[in-house]
């Protein structure tokens, strides 16, 4: 992935402005991940960014267009982003002695519970993402991440459940079908599926 890192001392007084459209950086985590995505029509972000005496303010946008899986048909979807955001990001602590670990929390009781590691929400300092903001490799001075932030953002510019229309039908639950491009059989069996086992009984007539 194409990392961009910005020293803070390289900012001008009154904040900088950056335009990035090197589509690796989204392209490079997207192909990394194997996520679902393509890039429709070339992302673009513009940052504006302006150093305080505890942290950096960020602002800026992204856009373009994209597609992902419909979450109801899983045909492609494409989707507008057009993303606006406006941030607070601290400055990571000068690194420091580690703290003592933590005594073991509880490990996961019973069986039959393999990997299911919660991640423990502690020991982390103040809200520092250090996929953001970082104290640069020299140590001198604090770098911010334009590629981590324009990343972020753009998962956070996608809808939780991508739609290709608000009037996709989805699959049909039995056979798999495309509702949307196709009528099947079984769209007549819908009820409750609990029923399903009384169905091959046949009442008695009077
Ligand atoms: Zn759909
Ligand atoms: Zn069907």
């Amino acid at each position: 992935m194409h990392q961009i890192w910005i020293p803070l001392k390289d900012i001008p007084a009154g904040g900088g402005e950056y335009e990035v459209d090197d589509q690796s950086v989204w392209q490079g985590p997207i192909a990394e991940f194997s996520l679902p995505f393509n890039i429709v029509e070339p992302l673009r972000g513009s940052v504006f960014l302006l150093p305080q005496d505890d942290g950096c303010l960020v602002r800026g946008r992204l856009t373009g267009r994209i597609s992902a899986p419909c979450d109801r048909c899983a045909e492609p979807a494409e989707l507008a982003i057009d993303h606006s955001f406006d941030s607070f990001e601290p400055f990571p602590a000068p690194a420091q002695p580690q703290r003592p670990a933590q005594p073991a929390q509880e490990v996961a009781r019973g069986h039959g519970k393999a990997g299911a590691s919660e991640p423990e929400a502690d020991g982390e300092i103040e809200d520092v993402d250090e996929a953001v903001i970082r104290i640069s490799p020299s140590g001198q001075g604090v770098e911010v991440s334009l590629s981590g932030l324009l990343w972020e953002e753009f998962l956070l510019a996608l809808p939780a459940k991508p739609l290709c229309s608000a009037t996709c039908k989805g699959l049909c639950p039995s056979c798999g079908s495309n509702l949307n491009t196709a009528s099947c059989a079984c769209t007549q069996e819908e009820g409750d599926p609990r029923l399903a086992a009384l169905r091959g009984l046949t009442i008695g007539k009077k």
